[in-house]
């Protein structure tokens, strides 16, 4: 990959720019037919498409073949949304019509890096903006074979540009830029408020999707057979690298002996290894410096008093060559122990005792994120209850699912803004009133 640089920036802007011109005019009909162009470019390499993840940073199939359906859903969602939005309202004696923004910058991580780009894209293009996007430097396979989708769909001229290059230099250039009107970020919560800072000085608009460290809370009345082995799931999809990985378990104390043994029989049934064969729960991480950054954590977590139930420090046997890391349970942990705070971002599960159904909700929420959480009950007038006192911009109760409708985002330091439905596109529009 050959990094880009400030004056590529500039040029990407410009061509983005020149584009708006004519793309914001451009109505409905004509922007579905390009979403749907979009949609048959990508689903016809989705094969492909999974290979390339699997291969670039290994990422299981099971997680790459969600990933690349969610890439899918991406443009469909935003067909249907935009088939039913309102350009045009009429408020009081005014007609307000809501304009897209400008030139959007989006900056994506690596973690499912096309589905995040696809969705942001498909979003800009339903509000009538142009873009220029800057795609993780780790994802540079997965971003060529993409680019290659998106330019047999013949969008015209200037309506996506694609900067490669690392976020302190193209990122950088883009939160400066004057002509870049609002950033779409995914990413680490402190880059996130680094983009924030720089984007004020121009006013821009932000939507941040940033990290997280989701509850999972198990109410005592919970059908533990299905509820044991979904949170474990939970935490360890994409190997542990996932944003809304339920990395804290909470559970009842009465019932931490019966929880402590059903997780470790769950995740004794965990298959670690090669990431692109079908029944592999958890592969390799991204990198050697985040194979470390997890190491460092398992041994603060030792340090920290926590009870190692299973997994712990090096490599699983028999795969000492890769990034490999155990797939990890402390138990006994308190909820002010850095192993329940701070986001490892690998196959690393920490159980939390509470005393009753308010204790559970306030260590769900004695947290500085908010970006996703789990409650699971076999009550679901109990459960819907306690999902409404936990700080979150979703909670999950009795799933482990996507809707692609519906808002996705954090309170706290989650990040700001929603995506996806409408929700995602009144982001990337003003409203504009006219006033006769
Ligand atoms: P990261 O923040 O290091 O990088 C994300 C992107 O920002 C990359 O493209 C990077 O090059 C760019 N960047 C880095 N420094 C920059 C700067 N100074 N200015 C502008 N851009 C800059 O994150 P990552 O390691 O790629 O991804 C993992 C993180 O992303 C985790 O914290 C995870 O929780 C978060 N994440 C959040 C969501 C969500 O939807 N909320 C989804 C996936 C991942």
């Amino acid at each position: 990959m050959v990094l880009g640089n400030e004056h590529d920036v500039n040029l990407a802007v410009a061509a983005a720019k020149e584009a708006y011109k004519t793309f914001s005019q451009t109505t409905k009909e004509e922007r579905i037919a390009y979403l749907q162009k979009l949609h048959d470019a990508v689903a016809k390499r989705q094969d492909e498409l999974v290979a390339v993840m699997v291969l670039e940073y290994g990422g299981t199939y099971q997680f790459c073949k969600n990933s690349v359906n969610n890439m899918l859903s991406a443009f469909t969602t935003a067909m249907a949304t935009l088939n039913t939005f309102e350009f045009e309202r009429t408020v009081g004696n005014s007609k307000v019509l809501m304009q897209p923004l400008g030139v959007v910058g989006l900056i994506t991580p690596w973690n499912s890096s096309n589905s995040f780009i696809c969705n942001k894209l498909a979003t800009a293009i339903s509000a009538g903006s142009t873009v220029v996007i800057k795609p993780s430097e780790m994802s540079a396979m997965q971003t060529q074979l993409l680019l290659e989708c998106f330019h047999e769909a013949g969008l015209p001229k200037g309506v996506f540009n694609v900067v490669n290059g690392l976020g302190t230099v193209v990122g950088n250039a883009i939160t400066n830029h004057p002509d870049i009107a609002k950033i779409s970020f995914t990413g680490s919560t402190v880059v996130g408020k680094s983009i924030a800072r720089g984007a004020i000085d121009t006013l821009k608009r932000v939507t941040l999707e940033l990290g997280g460290k989701s509850p999972n809370v198990i109410l005592d009345d919970a059908n533990l057979e299905t509820a044991i082995p979904m949170a474990v799931a939970a935490a360890y999809m994409n190997s542990g690298q996932a944003c809304i990985a339920g990395t804290r378990l909470l559970v009842p104390e009465h019932k931490l002996d019966e929880v402590n043994s059903l997780v470790k029989a769950a995740v004794e049934k965990v298959k670690v290894g090669n990431p692109a064969d079908h029944d592999t729960a958890v592969g390799p991480m991204v990198s050697k410096k985040q194979y470390e950054r997890v190491q460092g954590y398992i041994k603060l977590g030792l340090e920290e008093g926590a009870k190692l139930l299973i997994g712990g420090e090096g490599h699983p046997e028999g795969l000492e060559a890769g990034n490999f890391v155990k797939p990890t349970v402390f138990t006994n942990v308190k909820n002010s122990m850095r192993i329940a705070r701070e986001e490892i971002f690998g196959p690393v599960l920490s159980i939390i005792a509470y005393k009753d159904e308010e204790d559970a909700i306030a260590i769900a929420n004695d947290t500085d994120y908010g970006l996703q959480a789990y409650v699971n009950s076999s009550d679901d007038a109990r459960a819907k209850r306690v999902a409404s006192r936990i700080i979150a911009g979703r909670v999950m109760i009795n799933a482990l699912s996507h809707d692609p409708q519906a808002p996705f985002g954090g309170f706290k330091q989650s990040g700001i803004g929603r995506e996806f439905g409408v929700f995602g596109l009144e982001e990337y529009v003003e409203p504009k009133t006219l006033l006769v």
